[in-house]
């Protein structure tokens, strides 16, 4: 069993896949909390703070989520929807962490279908998860997007940084990429510091960075730093192109 706290077709905003039409599933649940990336929501009139997904990550939502008991009603689901779209899309899984149901048997029938039916997977995941590629070899054919968290996440580095986690990703996968959230702030303090420690452990992963923001107006604080700091070190920009369109709309 596991949790789904949405599910919806729109276009890829972020990463190596950005501007692709793709089909999202978001899982519900998080090993971490990021509270330091500041999204404040209030809870029986307790303020907390998270990340920007912390309605799937906070299990006191979790009434609210969707438990998905039967894969064969998923991947039915998933079929009626791919026909109204008319063709395969791409489909990214996001969370959340979604790699903390790797091993779930519902889980994995979902992608091992998926896999079957030769549709490119991209897990958004935070890295901190060893899979095991050699029980549950369709994982070896998904893409890894690992969104590493960095200090301004407020999590601890040895919950953040998992080394083994991350060299057993790169080893049994055609294709992972690593993405940094960052802000102007970072760019001029801890950033290329904590990114070259990451490449030290990942040295032959691309590197996107894209700039902080659950909103238009936070991403427009950030992103010319975050340009500039990537034309710098010869990494990558990447944008929040759904931010950039829809703003703090869920669901899209
Ligand atoms: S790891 Fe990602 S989903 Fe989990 S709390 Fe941090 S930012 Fe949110």
């Amino acid at each position: 069993m596991f949790y789904l706290t949405e599910q919806f077709f729109s276009i890829q905003g972020e990463g190596k896949y950005a501007g692709i039409p793709s089909y999202f599933l978001r899982t519900g649940g998080c090993n971490l909390s990021c509270p330091g990336f500041g999204a404040r929501y209030e809870v029986d009139g307790e303020v907390r703070f998270g990340c920007d997904t912390y309605f799937a990550v906070d299990s006191v939502f979790a009434k609210q989520w969707q438990k998905v008991e039967q894969s064969s009603l998923l991947i039915a689901e998933l079929q009626n929807e791919f026909k109204e779209i008319g063709y395969y899309p791409d489909v990214v899984i996001t969370g959340g962490e979604p790699l903390m149901y790797h091993t779930d048997k519902i889980f994995y029938e979902v992608i091992d279908w998926l896999v079957k039916n030769k549709i490119r997977i991209t897990f958004e995941t935070n890295g901190t998860v060893e899979i095991d590629f050699e029980k549950y070899p369709a994982y070896k054919s998904c893409v890894f997007a690992l969104s590493l968290k960095l200090a301004n996440s407020g999590e601890p580095k040895e919950k953040r940084v998992i080394p083994q986690a991350l060299k057993n990703i790169q080893t049994h996968t055609k294709e992972s990429f690593l993405k940094f959230t960052i802000d102007a702030e970072l760019v001029e303090t801890t950033a290329i510091d904590e990114i070259n420690e990451v490449r030290h452990i990942l040295p032959e992963l691309d590197v996107y960075c894209m700039p902080v923001g659950e909103s238009r107006d936070t991403i427009w604080k950030n992103d010319k730093a975050v340009f500039e700091f990537c034309m710098k070190h010869n990494f990558r920009y990447s944008d929040r192109l759904h931010i950039r369109v829809f703003d703090t709309t869920q669901g899209v």
